[in-house]
């Protein structure tokens, strides 16, 4: 038997797929947006459509923009020698809020996973080191997460750039082990990128 209009069941599946809403939250949530406004609700909706038409991968650091080219890529102020590696565009948010690192990012969109089948052509690796011949780099800082794909793709990138010359240092383990980098506070992530050794 159904408890809901074809429609409301239809709002609380959506919702249930949403990250970390289980179904009693879901169910709050589709209720609350019953009960908005008309236009609230219209604005709700048009915001999730807008974002999702709009965001793309910036050109050059493949982080989250409505531009052809983000507005970090953009600053002409930043340091220009240094470039510092994170899996996720959050991860690009968190290093900002230290307003410690001066350089331009690049994000991978992942890290390398042989259990779950993430290879390293299966995130933007090439994207990063077309851009190494192109720009004049002279360090590039590792700060995927500091668990076992992290790591395994830090290592991979050092490898591959070693040989063209460029110094590679990983972040120190402020951060603690397993954790998730989008996750560490401020001074934590400040001391870890001070604390950056040459790998
Ligand atoms: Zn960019």
């Amino acid at each position: 038997m159904n408890y809901y209009s074809a429609s409301i069941a239809k709002l609380i599946e959506e919702f249930t797929k949403l990250p970390g809403i289980g179904r009693k939250t879901a169910q709050r949530l589709a209720f609350h947006v019953i009960n908005l406004p008309k236009n609230d609700a219209h604005s709700l909706a048009d915001a999730i459509v807008k974002a999702k038409e709009s965001v793309k991968y910036c050109n050059i650091c493949s982080n989250l923009t409505d531009k052809e080219t983000c507005d970090i890529c953009s600053d002409k102020r930043r340091n220009s020698s240094t470039i510092c590696v994170v899996e996720d565009p959050r991860d690009v948010i968190a290093m900002e809020r230290t307003k410690e690192f001066k350089g331009y990012y690049h994000v991978l969109h992942g890290a390398i996973s042989p259990l779950e089948g993430v290879g390293p052509e299966d995130i933007k690796i090439k994207e990063l080191l077309s851009r190494l011949k192109e720009e004049d780099i002279e360090e590039v800082i590792i700060a995927t997460n500091p668990n076992i794909e992290g790591e395994a793709t830090a290592m991979y990138i050092s490898k591959l750039l070693k040989p063209m010359g460029i110094k590679v240092s990983r972040i120190a383990h402020g951060v603690p082990v397993g954790g998730d980098l989008e996750y560490a506070d401020e001074v934590t992530l400040t001391k870890a990128l001070e604390g950056r050794r040459e790998i």
